[in-house]
C-alpha cells in the first residue's frame, strides 16, 4: 500500500518524533501551521475517522494519551488546539488517520 504515514512508521521516509509508543507515533508536520505542529498517528492503518467503529476505538484513546503528553513535554501551557480532517470535505490529504496538534499562536474559530 502506498500510504507516506505507513513509510513513516516503517522509517522508510524519515520523520521528527516527538512521541513514541507500541501502538502510536507523533512527529513534526512538514509543511507546520503553527510554531509546533504535530501529527499523531496510529501506527496501524486506519483510513480515516469514519471507519473508527468499536473494535478499534481504543486506539483514539491512547491518541489522547499521546497529545496529553505532548502537551506537557512541549509545555504547551497556553493552549493547543487538537484537529481531525476526513474525507475530502473535511480536507483530508493523507488517508491514514491522524490528529493534529496546532500551538504557539492564536488559532482563528470557526476554521475557514
Ligand atoms: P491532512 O491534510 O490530511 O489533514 O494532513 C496531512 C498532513 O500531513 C499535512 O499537514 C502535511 O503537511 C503532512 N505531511 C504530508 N506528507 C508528510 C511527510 O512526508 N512528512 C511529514 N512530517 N508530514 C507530512
Ligand atoms: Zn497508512
Amino acid at each position: 500500500m502506498d500510504c507516506i504515514f505507513c513509510k513513516i512508521v516503517k522509517g522508510e521516509i524519515p520523520s521528527q518524533k516527538v512521541y513514541e509508543t507500541d501502538e502510536v507515533l507523533a512527529f513534526l508536520d512538514i509543511a507546520p501551521q503553527a510554531p509546533f505542529h504535530a501529527v499523531v498517528i496510529p501506527k496501524n492503518h486506519i483510513e480515516s475517522a469514519a471507519d473508527i467503529s468499536p473494535e478499534n476505538s481504543q486506539i483514539i484513546a491512547k491518541i489522547f494519551e499521546a497529545i496529553s503528553a505532548i502537551a506537557k513535554e512541549k509545555d504547551l501551557k497556553a493552549g493547543f488546539r487538537v484537529v481531525n480532517n476526513c474525507g475530502e470535505q473535511g480536507g483530508q490529504t493523507v488517508n491514514h488517520i491522524h490528529f493534529h496538534v496546532l500551538a504557539g499562536r492564536n488559532l482563528a474559530w470557526p476554521p475557514g
